[in-house]
């Protein structure tokens, strides 16, 4: 890079940026991985390499913080893991950060740091899973949930964990006779308790242990119910109203996140929810190889759920960014901030029919949608969906790759 000029910039595009509260026509200088100027009209000739971004709308990297990418160890590292490969799924969509919901415990966190965090291009964060051996074994075995195990290990590696999950804590069988109703809560509480961390809970109610008492009791201010919009949640009452424990629940500091998963996001309970004024505070995707395919597909066709839904898109991409990266304690992330690490999203706002398909077999009509056109981690072009970044075929020199004096830059894709 030249003396005092950008390596890249980002020219033309509509800037939605909530944690700064900038949502208008802007230019996004990039200089050595960090954002270093966000103004409009910054002349193309301060920059090495400029992007037109003119049609499109520039925000935050993405933060999904429900997803799961790790093998573990105890279910096989086998390709047909439920896991999925977070450099071939995050990037398409624009999600520059996404967090691990308890695929791996305390017995397995050092292995998934080893052989995905440290490798992935994506920055991928995680809660650790109260139950030791994490998914790979029953979740519903009272006997594995490790509470120092948890906290221990947290606080090993904060540098990449983010709190302590339960999950699929559901049904007696086969422990009928070890199933305390509030086990994993209170021991996944009692590890974040011990390590100063937040917990998600992925919950099933029942008469013994009633959904309020979870979001009005046993959790935590900070701590985050995820897959809020799931069909076993009374979160509206008959007649579509939003029942006054949700708001007394967010007004006492619990999160509540969307986590659509396979099973856990029916538009009978969120979009009567939105409507009555209950967002989610973190739209997530919870996707792995069971949902990617469908209905989940990606973090912007979970957005534009929610924009269908009728959420405004400044505050659909608020809680894919600022909220996400307050939900999991790096208020750094999710901003465009001068001085942040560059990672930043560009998508297109599509207009056209369409529709989109919830877990409880039925679907919303739309006429528009997001879909990512251009994903930049830690300054550098990860994704590039329409080829933005390079000059016409016709345009280029005969000698093109950067150790010649070329004038055209080359993306530096994929590097690390
Ligand atoms: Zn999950």
């Amino acid at each position: 890079m030249a003396e005092g000029k950008f390596d890249l910039l980002l020219k033309g595009g509509r800037v939605i940026d909530p944690a700064n509260k900038i949502n208008g026509l802007c230019d996004v200088g990039i200089a050595n991985g960090k954002i270093a100027k966000v103004e409009a009209d910054i002349a193309a000739e301060e920059a090495d390499h400029v992007v037109d971004v003119s049609d499109l709308i520039v925000t935050p990297g993405l933060i999904d913080i429900h997803i799961h990418a790790y093998f573990t160890r105890a279910s096989g590292e086998g390709l047909f893991s439920s896991s999925l490969n977070p450099d071939a799924h995050f990037p398409h969509s624009g999600v520059t950060t996404c967090v691990d919901t308890g695929t791996a415990g305390c017995e397995e966190i050092a292995h998934f740091r080893q052989t995905v965090m440290e490798q992935a291009k994506t920055r991928v964060l995680a809660y650790v899973n109260i139950s030791a051996p994490g998914m790979g074994a029953p979740e519903q075995d009272i006997r594995t949930f490790d509470v120092d195990g948890a906290a221990k290990a947290a606080l090993e590696h904060s540098e990449v964990v983010v709190g302590i999950k339960t999950a699929h804590y559901w049904t007696s069988a086969p422990f009928d006779d070890m199933h305390p109703p509030w086990e994993s809560v209170e021991k996944a509480v009692e590890a974040g308790d011990g390590c100063g961390m937040p917990v998600m809970v992925d919950f099933w109610p029942r008469p013994e242990r009633p959904y309020p008492a979870l979001i009005l009791e046993k959790l935590r201010p900070g701590d985050i119910h995820t897959h809020v919009y799931a069909r076993q949640f009374p979160v509206v009452d008959d007649n579509g109203n939003v029942q006054p424990y949700m708001f007394e629940a967010r007004q006492r500091g619990i999160w509540f996140d969307l986590g659509h998963g396979a099973a856990s996001f029916w538009y009978r309970n969120g979009a009567r929810a939105i409507a009555n004024g209950f967002a989610p505070d973190s739209i997530s995707t919870d996707l792995h190889m069971g949902n990617i395919a469908g209905t989940v597909f990606s973090m912007q066709d979970t957005m534009s759920k929610c924009l269908a839904m009728g959420m405004t898109l400044e505050d659909v991409i608020y809680r894919s960014t600022a909220t996400p990266a307050r939900a999991i304690g790096r208020p750094e992330l999710g901003t465009l901030s001068v001085g942040a690490e560059a990672d930043i999203a560009v998508l297109a706002l599509e207009t056209g029919n369409f529709s989109f398909q919830d877990c409880g077999y039925t679907r919303i009509d739309t006429d528009q949608r997001l879909i990512c056109r251009l994903t930049i981690r830690n300054g550098q072009i990860i994704f590039d969906r329409d080829a933005r970044t390079v000059p016409h075929w016709e345009d280029a020199p005969p000698e093109y790759w950067p150790v010649t004096e070329t004038p055209v830059r080359v993306p530096r894709l994929w590097r690390a």
